[in-house]
Formats: structure tokens, C-alpha cells, sequence
């Protein structure tokens, strides 16, 4: 379905990232990969699914770095069709005691970086009237949770700003969508649950049971290979006119 189209992912080299690069990768497209720690499993997890594949270890929080992730892609890969915001982190704490330095980057790399990443491919995919932007934000994009103030405020930041590039793009052949994953097992979770197991002075199964408990009325993790069908969804031409959505995909967690 997507032969002859390139994906550039951010934050893929695990996790959610990871997933949607993989099953965009399953349906023919080339994948640019972008992110730290194992970088070469990332790659070759996808390569062997049969498509060219690239890597640009672009600082999502660093402006230049972008820019020349970007043209890195043009250069190599002709086009960016698919451009899959994912890259974040998290920080847990109370508003007054937030490390200045922590908001910054929240804010930077889950949040501005989408700005950057999007105000450059976007006149080559109006140019061309076909594009997918699909950002990764969060059920915080819809709902707060407490000591997570800066990452809510990029999601929910996140979640308007695709609204925005929705309606400018709205007559054109580019969609523009949000994705809203409730509790999904990567290592930005797994640090959240080992954190919980030793405050709470529980085991790890204990502590995601609570984790889940706690927001997610499925009580059962949303998987990467979910979040990736859904993007494949959003980039077939049965979604061309969904667009400036919040998608959850939550086990029902802001349905409360
Ligand atoms: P993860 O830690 O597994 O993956 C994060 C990815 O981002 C990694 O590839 C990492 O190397 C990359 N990254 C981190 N900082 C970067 C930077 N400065 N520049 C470039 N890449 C950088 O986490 P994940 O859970 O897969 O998170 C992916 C996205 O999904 C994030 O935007 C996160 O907020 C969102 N999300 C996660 C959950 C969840 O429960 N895991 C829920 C909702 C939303």
C-alpha cells in the first residue's frame, strides 16, 4: 500500500516509534530512522523487512540538527511522504520543583520539534498534494495527570497544533492527525512502573497492575504494533478526510 513512499520517524529507535516504523515499513515504504541507544537493532528490524532504510541521529531538542535530518532525507531519499512525530521524553515531579532545564527540553523535544520537522516537509507535500503528518501525542494530550505538568502542556500543546496544520492543509491532499496512546510498555513506561515498584514497595507486576489501574479501564497495555496499524490506517486513502484528530487509543482512559 505505501510502496514508493518514504516515512521519517522520530524517536524510533524504540518503542512506539520503532513499532510504527516497522509497519509502515511492512506496507513498502522506506523508513528514515531517528534516535538514540541501539540504533543498528532498530535498523536492521526494519531493513529486514525488505525496504531501503536510513538513519539520522538529529538532537530532536537542536533546530540545526533537525534541519539537516531533513535535508538528509530529501537528499537520500527524494521526498518525505510520511512524517511520524514520535520522539519525547518524560519527567515526573511537582511544578515547583521541576528542573528549569527538564521543562526546556519536554517542551523542545515533544512539542517544538514537530514545529520544525513540519514546517520543512510540508511545502514539498503540498507540492506533490499527498503527505501524512501523524503526531505522536498522548492521553495527556486530553487529560492531566499530577507532577506531570510539562509533559502535559506539550501534549496538549501537540494536540492544537495538529488542529491548526489540519485546517491549513484542509483543501489539500496532506492530513495532518494526532494519535493519543494511553499506557504503552516502552522504556519511557518501564522506568514509571520500576519507580512505582520501589516507592510502593511492590513487585514490578504489581506496580504496572497499579499503574494501570490507576487510568486504563482495559487494565491492558496498548501495544506498538496497535499504534503502528492505526498510522497505517491514517496514511491509507480511506483516512484522507480524517483530519486535525486526537485519536486515543487508551483502553477507555479519557473516557471516564
Ligand atoms: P521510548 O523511550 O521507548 O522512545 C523514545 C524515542 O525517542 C527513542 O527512540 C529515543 O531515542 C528518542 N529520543 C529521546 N530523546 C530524543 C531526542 N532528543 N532526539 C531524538 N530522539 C530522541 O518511549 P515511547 O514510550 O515509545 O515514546 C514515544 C512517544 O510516545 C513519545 O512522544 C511519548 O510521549 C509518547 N507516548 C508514550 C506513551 C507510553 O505509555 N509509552 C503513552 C503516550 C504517549
Amino acid at each position: 500500500m505505501l510502496k514508493g513512499k518514504t516515512a521519517l520517524v522520530t524517536g524510533s529507535t524504540s518503542g512506539i516509534g520503532l513499532g510504527i516504523a516497522q509497519a509502515l515499513a511492512r506496507q513498502g515504504a522506506q523508513v528514515v530512522l531517528n534516535g538514540f541507544g541501539d540504533v543498528e537493532a532498530a535498523r536492521q528490524s526494519v531493513e529486514r523487512l525488505g525496504v531501503k532504510t536510513g538513519y539520522h541521529g538529529a538532537d530532536m531538542s537542536k533546530p540545526a540538527e533537525i534541519e539537516d535530518m531533513m535535508r538528509y532525507a530529501e537528499r537520500e531519499f527524494g521526498a518525505v511522504d510520511i512524517l511520524v512525530n514520535n520522539a519525547g521524553i518524560q519527567h515526573v515531579a511537582n511544578v515547583e520543583d521541576f528542573p528549569v532545564e527538564k521543562w526546556d527540553a519536554i517542551l523542545a523535544i515533544n512539542l517544538s520539534s514537530a514545529f520544525h520537522t513540519t514546517r520543512l516537509a510540508l511545502p514539498a507535500m503540498k507540492q506533490r498534494n499527498w503527505g501524512r503528518i501523524i503526531n505522536v501525542a498522548s492521553a495527556h494530550g486530553l487529560v492531566a495527570s499530577a507532577q506531570k505538568s510539562a509533559y502535559v502542556a506539550a501534549k496538549h500543546g501537540i494536540v492544537g497544533f495538529t488542529k491548526a496544520v489540519a485546517l491549513e492543509t484542509a483543501t489539500t491532499g496532506v492530513t495532518v492527525n494526532a494519535i493519543c496512546p494511553g499506557w504503552v510498555l516502552t522504556p519511557l513506561v518501564q522506568k514509571q512502573v520500576d519507580d512505582r515498584a520501589a516507592r510502593d514497595g511492590v513487585s514490578v507486576e504489581e506496580a504496572k497492575r497499579r499503574l494501570l489501574g490507576e487510568k486504563q479501564p482495559s487494565l491492558q497495555f496498548t501495544t506498538p504494533e496497535q499504534l503502528g496499524e492505526l498510522a497505517v490506517f491514517l496514511c491509507s486513502e480511506a483516512a484522507v478526510n480524517v483530519r486535525g484528530v486526537a485519536w486515543n487509543v487508551d483502553g477507555g482512559w479519557v473516557a471516564q
